[in-house]
């Protein structure tokens, strides 16, 4: 069974509890990197001049403490291959709607490639295919 790196326990240590809970079984399924949960003012405008983010300090949910996003890849990390990463936010949309129905997780889930959550992906104007925040 797969399990996180230390660095990316770390990471998703700076999370909110239900994307804890919803990565902790994402992973017992399908191996995945956390790259990154909350965002310092530094980082968070690092990335928007990166072209990651569209918001800048701190209105990103990276911003917050603990963290309302995270970031996460399928593993190992193949940044072209898009249709892996829509193939890993399927199995990981599928399992946080399965921990709400339950009761496990408190929030439902919002993926960076289909931000209406119409799951529709042609419909967008930016893509954040690594992107899970929590629906407040
Ligand atoms: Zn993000």
């Amino acid at each position: 069974m797969p399990k996180f790196s230390q660095a990316s326990f770390s990471k998703l240590a700076t999370c909110h509890q239900d994307l804890q809970v919803l990565f902790y079984e994402v992973i017992k399924h399908f191996d995945c990197t956390i790259l990154e949960g909350y965002r310092n003012k530094e980082d968070q405008e690092k990335a928007f001049s990166a072209g990651n983010t569209q918001l800048h300090w701190p209105h990103g949910k990276h911003n917050r403490q603990p963290s309302m996003a995270v970031d996460v890849a399928p593993y190992p990390i193949d940044w072209k291959n898009t249709k892996r990463m829509y193939w890993f936010s399927g199995f990981v949309m599928g399992i946080a709607q399965k921990l709400k129905d339950e009761g496990k997780m408190t929030h439902g889930v919002r993926y960076g490639g289909d931000w209406d959550g119409d799951k529709e992906i042609d419909d967008q104007n930016f893509n954040d295919l690594v992107h899970f925040e929590l629906i407040e």
